[in-house]
């Protein structure tokens, strides 16, 4: 009878793969997104469901080669990453699975995850115009368009080209205009440069407030860092296309990996970080918006203004990044 029991027990335990120990269960994230802005969110996570998260965070494109790398043996169930851009080619190098979910998509606007559902936005961060006070640039800005007019000549700074940021703003203007108009656009700009493009946002912002240019194009996130850092730099931001498109609007999101071990788990998690609980820390700690129209941003974010961000699905600046880079190595944007 006895025995009977324990074998029947045995089976029940061989049917539960998903548990590491008896009722422990476990999820294995790969992280873009660094660590002080995963770890108390999974922390919160553990605390209220006991499922443990073990993470690795790393560059974007090297977690993406060792999914690669790794295959079917790969140890991760998820796959955080920063920029659509980098979401459209993880679901492209075939890492990542559909995850049908009606919670997910009542969370994450359809403009802000994948069409064929590989990858969901957990955050929103607005590329806008930030210009320097003391200048005449306030009265005087539009859309990012107009950065190509002459009058902003010597006066604009750009980050490099070779970020995944730039060329995901270039393919939006492509999916708007047509690769001609967008070609003139970026020619216009590099034309305008006050200073060969900086390796980072933080770098064009400081060029800025320096007076090295007037104007530069950053996520604001990096304005809100330098400016809890430096509250005394002559910076503020500006919100364009506000009569036409839009503010150019890009997400940090996840998707469930092809080989995933834990998939159930990891789709629940992905609907935990996408819910209310989460949303406003998950974005919070970094200083974006949210993805999830329920939450209100954080305090300091939510000074910067309101303002239209543009619609476009965010899928496209991975479909249209292989002839974004082209145009803006034609356009000599280094
Ligand atoms: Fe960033």
């Amino acid at each position: 009878m006895l025995s009977r029991l324990l074998a029947v027990m045995m089976l029940l335990c061989i049917g539960l793969p998903n548990y590491t120990s008896a009722g422990e269960e476990e999820i294995v994230v790969y992280s873009a997104r660094n660590e002080h802005l995963i770890q108390p969110i999974f922390e919160a996570y553990t605390k209220k469901t006991g499922v443990k998260v073990k993470y690795i965070t790393g560059d974007a494109g090297a977690l993406l080669e060792r999914l690669k790398a790794e295959g079917t043996n790969t140890p991760a169930d998820m796959f955080i990453t920063v920029d659509a851009g980098n979401l459209w080619q993880a679901a492209r190098a075939g890492v990542l699975q559909p995850v049908s979910s009606e919670l997910l998509e009542s969370n994450v606007p359809a403009n802000l995850q994948d069409p064929e559902n590989m990858w969901f936005g957990l955050s929103v961060r607005a590329r806008t115009i930030v210009y320097n006070t003391t200048s005449n640039a306030a009265g005087k800005l539009t859309t990012y368009e107009d950065l190509a007019n002459e009058n902003w000549k010597k006066r604009l700074i750009l980050r490099t080209s070779k970020k995944v940021y730039n060329q995901s703003l270039v393919a939006s203007l492509i999916a708007e205009h047509g690769p001609e108009k967008a070609e003139q656009i970026v020619t216009g700009w590099v034309a305008n440069l006050a200073a060969d493009p900086f390796s980072n946002d933080t770098k064009a912002l400081e060029a800025v407030a320096a007076g090295i240019g007037d104007v530069t194009v950053v996520n604001t996130y990096y304005f809100g860092r330098l400016m809890k850092e430096k509250p005394e730099l002559p910076l503020a931001i500006f919100w364009p296309n506000q009569s036409t498109n839009g503010v150019h609007m890009n997400v940090s999101g996840a998707g469930v990996t092809s080989h995933a071990k834990h998939k159930e788990a990891a789709i629940k998690l992905l609907e935990w970080l996408s819910g209310e609980e989460a949303q406003g820390q998950f974005a919070g700690l970094n200083m974006e918006y949210p993805v999830n129209k329920t939450v209100s941003p954080d305090p300091v974010v939510a000074e910067w203004g309101t303002f239209t961000g543009n619609p476009m699905n965010v899928a496209k600046y991975g479909e249209l990044q292989g002839e974004a880079i082209m145009l803006m190595d034609r356009a000599g944007y280094k």
